[in-house]
């Protein structure tokens, strides 16, 4: 394997090779990739949420760009400037050892913090887009900087602009987060509150909400260092009030949460288990027997192979189910 190879940089464990892997420790460094023309270019953080199906014939920029520091700050807020490649988990675990609430849910997501905007990433009630301030982002065709502010970004349920209009544009720099000194704590979702009970802690800190979080999350997905994966496939879908009532004749127990008047989501992971494909494995590909909708490779599934395999659980549960699920890792 050449060190042009991907292997190493994604969670879901898929060879690939590439035109070159670039690392990339600051905006400068940008700039003079864009100096050389090199091209096409795509952008790597962690790597946990994509699928690489095919050789890249790409070159690679890999973010490292690091940083944590307050850039300004009130009686009760802080503004931070964050270097897109640092951990997130890392930040969420600067932020609890300087007392700043505001993103303890979100402990244990992989990845880096350049990627969070990408999807908004979630989980236990708080998206990040809740703290986010502002972004610095180079434009890789133009190479010019930007600042995309709360309202530019387009967030919405794992989703934003750069998944869409301007995907594939801009290389995030830095990211900037509005943490709190006074903490305003999420316990909604019902794990949480069970966990926290099952510790006897009555009077939760943030660092007590982050450490919940952490085994919840440890006890129930797989760790991408020991079954490869890249988290939940799909997206939650958000359907109509109507298609979960057709669904509920035969299944009246179905989970759902309510979004607006008109539309709930439904956990995808639910349909994709009556559909009959938790802990399904077809060769190499699989889904998690703990949780269907983590697709996992069990040792060499191709990335084809993945691939062919989510389409199958698309397909199922479309035909079972009349929603479409819509992948929320990126395919390249
Ligand atoms: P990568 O996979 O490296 O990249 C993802 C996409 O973003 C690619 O298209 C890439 O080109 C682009 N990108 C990356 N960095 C930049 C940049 N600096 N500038 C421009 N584009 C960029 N997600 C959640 O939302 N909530 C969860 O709870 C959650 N849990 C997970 C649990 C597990 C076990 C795993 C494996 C994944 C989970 N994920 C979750 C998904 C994933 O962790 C997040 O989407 C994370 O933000 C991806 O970060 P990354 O650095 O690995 O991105
Ligand atoms: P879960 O608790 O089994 O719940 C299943 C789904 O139902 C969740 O995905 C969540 O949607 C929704 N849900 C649960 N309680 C809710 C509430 N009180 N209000 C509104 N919606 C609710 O989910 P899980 O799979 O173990 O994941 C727990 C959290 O971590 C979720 O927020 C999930 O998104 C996140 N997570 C994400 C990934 C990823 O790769 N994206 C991987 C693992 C976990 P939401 O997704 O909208 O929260």
């Amino acid at each position: 394997m050449s060190q042009n190879n991907l292997l190493p940089y994604n969670t879901m464990r898929m060879s690939a090779t590439t035109k070159g892997i670039i690392p990339i420790y600051s905006e400068q460094d940008v700039f003079e990739v864009l100096v050389e023309e090199l091209s096409p270019l795509k952008i790597i953080g962690g790597g946990s949420n994509i699928l690489i199906t095919k050789d890249q014939d790409a070159y690679i920029l890999k973010n490292e760009i690091k940083g944590i520091e307050v850039i300004d700050e009130d009686i009760d807020k802080v503004l931070i400037k964050v270097g897109a490649g640092e951990n997130w988990h890392q930040l969420v675990m600067w932020a609890i050892s300087h007392d700043l609430g505001g993103i303890e849910n979100l402990a244990l997501i992989p990845g880096c913090v350049g990627a969070a905007p990408m999807q908004n990433i979630g989980a236990y009630g708080i998206e990040q887009e809740s703290v986010f301030h502002s972004l610095s982002a180079i434009n890789l065709e133009a190479g010019t900087t930007r600042v995309f502010f709360k309202e530019d970004c387009k967030f919405g349920y794992r989703e934003s602009i750069f998944k869409n209009e301007v995907k594939g544009k801009y290389f995030i720099t830095h990211v900037n987060y509005i943490l709190s000194k006074s903490h305003e704590l999420n316990t909604k979702y019902g794990a949480i509150n069970q966990k926290l009970e099952d510790l006897g802690i009555t009077n939760p800190s943030i660092e007590d909400i982050a450490n919940a979080v952490i085994e919840i999350r440890q006890s129930k997905l797989p760790d991408p260092k020991v079954i490869p994966n890249t988290g939940s496939f799909f997206k939650n879908p958000i359907v109509a009030i109507s298609i979960l009532e057709a669904i509920k004749v035969e299944y009246p127990e179905i989970v759902s949460y309510p979004v607006d008047d008109e539309k709930v989501k439904i956990p995808a992971a639910w349909l994709i288990q009556h559909a009959g494909y938790k802990g399904i494995r077809v060769g190499d590909a699989g889904t998690h027997k703990s949780h269907a909708l983590v697709l996992v490779n069990y040792g060499n599934a191709t990335g084809g192979e993945m691939l062919s395999f989510a389409k199958t659980i698309q397909e199922e549960v479309e035909s079972k189910f009349g929603v479409r699920l819509i992948p929320e890792v990126n395919i390249w």
